[in-house]
C-alpha cells in the first residue's frame, strides 16, 4: 500500500470563525501609538483611513470571530486548500522526516492573499466605502484586492512600486482584468509622490513609499478608505483559515507536526499557519517548534530591532511595536518581492519576543536551489517568497536524516511562481546575487 499524500476536506469544513490570537498572549501586545501625540491610537484616529467595522476587528478581544457567510461563499471557490505530503521530496532527500505542505497557490490570485482581500472588500462594502486604495510590490496583494473589490462592487486603486510596475507587468494585467486602476509609485498623483519625484525623478520606489501614497489618496478623497495586505492584526487573523484547516488535515494524516514553518514578509501567511499551532502550544497541547523564515537581505526578525516604528516612509501610519530595519530602509531588489518590507507584524514580533516562535534567515540563491528541487520532485513551481519556507523545511529534513530521527515537518506553501518565471530564468542562468 503506497503512502497517502492528499488529505482533502469538504466545503463544509471551511472554518466558520477566524482565530484571534490577542486574548491568548501571555503578555498583552503593546498598542499602536498616534504618530503625533505618541498616545495609543483611538477608534477615531483609525477611522480616518479604515472603516469602523475593520478597526473594531483590529482591536477585538474576542478569541473567535465569525466569518460572514458571503465571505465563506467566496472562500469556497478555492477553499479548503490542499494539504499534501511531499513523499517525492522526502525520497530525494533520503530523509526519515515526513514533509507536509499546505498549498495556498490554488486561489485565483495564486497566493494566500485573497484570504484577507475578500473579507476586507466585504467589510468595506458593508461600511459604505465606494473606493479602496492600497499599495503593492510585485503585485500579489494589489491583484488580490482588485479581485475582492470586483466581487463586491468597489473601485480599487493600486499604487505599485515603480520598479515592479515596469519589470513585472503580468500582475498589473491581472489587476486591470479585475477592473482596478494601477499607478506606478512614486507617482505624480499625490503630494508625497511629487515630493519624492522632485528630488529623484528616477526613484524606483519602495513599499513604504507606495503605502504613503495610498494613505494620502484615501485621506484626501471622498468615500475612500485604505487597505493593507499584511502586518495588521485583522489581516493576520483572516489568514488563520490556513492553520485551522491544517489542524483538521494533520489529524486526518494521523500525525502532529514537530515543526511548523512559514516565510515572512509582513508576517501574514506565517501567522495564518502558525497562530492556531501557537494556541495549542500556549495551552500545553504541543511542544512543536514554529519557525519564521526571512530573506537574508531583508531580515527584520533576525537583524532588526524591536521598537516602535512607522509602517511607511512618509511617517503617516501609527507607530507599531515591531522588529524593524527602520522605516527608511531600502531593501535590495531581491526576487522575493513580497518579502521586501522593513518591519514585521506586531503580533509576530511579540511572539518572537516571547520566544514562542523562532526565526531564521535564508540567502536567496539557497532558497531558489530548494525551489528548483521542489519543482523537480513535487511538480509545483513555487513563488520566490515560498522558496524560503521550502529551504527551511529541507534543512529540517536533512537534520532529521543526520540525526537518524523521524520528524514531522509542516510548511505553508504561500503561492505558486507562475508569474515569477523571470526570476527562475535569472537563477538558472547564474545571475542571482548570492546573499
Ligand atoms: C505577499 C507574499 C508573501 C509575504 O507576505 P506575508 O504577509 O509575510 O505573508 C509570501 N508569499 C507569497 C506567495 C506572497 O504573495
Amino acid at each position: 500500500m503506497s503512502d497517502t499524500i492528499s488529505f482533502p476536506l469538504k466545503q463544509s469544513d471551511i472554518p466558520t470563525h477566524w482565530y484571534n490570537i490577542l486574548p491568548d498572549f501571555p503578555e498583552p501586545l503593546p498598542p499602536p501609538l498616534h504618530p503625533g501625540t505618541k498616545k495609543p491610537v483611538t477608534l477615531e484616529d483609525m477611522t480616518a483611513i479604515f472603516p469602523e467595522n475593520i478597526v473594531m476587528q483590529e482591536m477585538s478581544p474576542e478569541r473567535y470571530i465569525e466569518i460572514p457567510e458571503p465571505v465563506r461563499e467566496i472562500y469556497a471557490l478555492w477553499r479548503p486548500t490542499p494539504l499534501l505530503r511531499a513523499v517525492r521530496l522526502e525520497k530525494a532527500l533520503n530523509t526519515p522526516a515526513h514533509i507536509y505542505y499546505k498549498y495556498e497557490g490554488v486561489s485565483p490570485g495564486g497566493s494566500h492573499k485573497p484570504n484577507t482581500a475578500i473579507p476586507q472588500a466585504y467589510y468595506n462594502k458593508q461600511a459604505g466605502t465606494k473606493r479602496l486604495t492600497t499599495e503593492t510590490g510585485a503585485g500579489q496583494w494589489g491583484s488580490s484586492l482588485a479581485l475582492g473589490c470586483q466581487l463586491f462592487g468597489i473601485e480599487c486603486v493600486v499604487y505599485m512600486v515603480k520598479v515592479s510596475y515596469h519589470q513585472k507587468p503580468y500582475r498589473k494585467m491581472m489587476m486591470h482584468t479585475w477592473g482596478a486602476s494601477v499607478h506606478a509609485s512614486p507617482s505624480s498623483n499625490t503630494a508625497y509622490g511629487r515630493s519624492v519625484l522632485e528630488k529623484d525623478p528616477e526613484c524606483p520606489g519602495s513599499l513604504g513609499m507606495a503605502i504613503s501614497e495610498a494613505i494620502e489618496d484615501a485621506v484626501k478623497s471622498k468615500n475612500t478608505k485604505y487597505s493593507l495586505g499584511s502586518v495588521l492584526n485583522h489581516v493576520c487573523m483572516h489568514q488563520t483559515v490556513i492553520g485551522l484547516e491544517c489542524l483538521k488535515q494533520m489529524e486526518m494524516a494521523g500525525e502532529s507536526p514537530d515543526v511548523v514553518i512559514g516565510c515572512v514578509g509582513g508576517g501574514s501567511n506565517f501567522a495564518g499557519i502558525a497562530f492556531p499551532f501557537v494556541k495549542e502550544k500556549i495551552a500545553g497541547k504541543t511542544n512543536c517548534r514554529i519557525v519564521a523564515v526571512e530573506p537574508a537581505l531583508c531580515a527584520s526578525l533576525t537583524q532588526g530591532e524591536l521598537r516602535y516604528d512607522f509602517g511607511d516612509t512618509a511617517e503617516t501610519t501609527p507607530l507599531m511595536m515591531m522588529y524593524t530595519l527602520g522605516h527608511n530602509f531600502m531593501p535590495p531588489k531581491i526576487h522575493a518581492g513580497g518579502l521586501r518590507y522593513h518591519g514585521m507584524a506586531p503580533t509576530v514580533s511579540h511572539l518572537a519576543k516571547l520566544k514562542l516562535i523562532d526565526a531564521v534567515a535564508v540567502a536567496q540563491t539557497k532558497a531558489f536551489e530548494s525551489a528548483v528541487l521542489f519543482a523537480r520532485t513535487e511538480g509545483i513551481i513555487p513563488a520566490p517568497e515560498t522558496s524560503h519556507a521550502i529551504c527551511a523545511a529541507v534543512d529540517e529534513a536533512i537534520k532529521a536524516r543526520e540525526e537518524g530521527k523521524k520528524r514531522v515537518i509542516l510548511f505553508n506553501f504561500s503561492g505558486h511562481g507562475m508569474m515569477d518565471l523571470s526570476s527562475y530564468d535569472s537563477f538558472l542562468a547564474g545571475h542571482l546575487q548570492n546573499a
